[in-house]
């Protein structure tokens, strides 16, 4: 048998309970993809995408997906209620440069 590897998956524990993901309990499981990487002209592209944001709204894990979104930064797609250009705006705001939550004292208003 030859050994588990990154291009041989290692299947031994596969008979084992997996653990509980978010993603288990995505509303979008059965939604159609094309909604979340929309393509076509402007307006099918914002239907869609508002059509995908629609089916966030009420998703339970919504935050998770966005968080686990942000992380990995996904590039493209309706992730967590969010398209990629509101998921740009919120990593902007977030910049410690802009107050962002991770912002930090500089040295300067430290000492002072
Ligand atoms: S938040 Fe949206 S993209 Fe994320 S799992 Fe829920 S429905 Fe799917």
């Amino acid at each position: 048998m030859p050994r588990p590897g990154r291009y041989w998956p290692d299947t031994r524990h596969a008979d084992l309970p997996r653990p509980a993901h978010w993603g288990d309990a995505a509303a979008c499981w059965d939604a159609d993809a094309d909604l979340f990487y929309p393509e076509g002209s402007p307006a099918e592209v914002r239907a869609a995408t508002a059509a995908a944001k629609e089916i966030c709204r009420t998703c339970p894990v919504k935050h998770p997906c966005l968080i686990d979104s942000v992380q990995r930064g996904e590039r493209w797609g309706v992730w967590g209620g969010m398209d990629e250009n509101d998921r740009a705006r919120l990593l902007q705001q977030m910049r410690p440069d802009r107050g962002g939550a991770d912002a930090r004292p500089s040295s300067a208003t430290a000492a002072a």
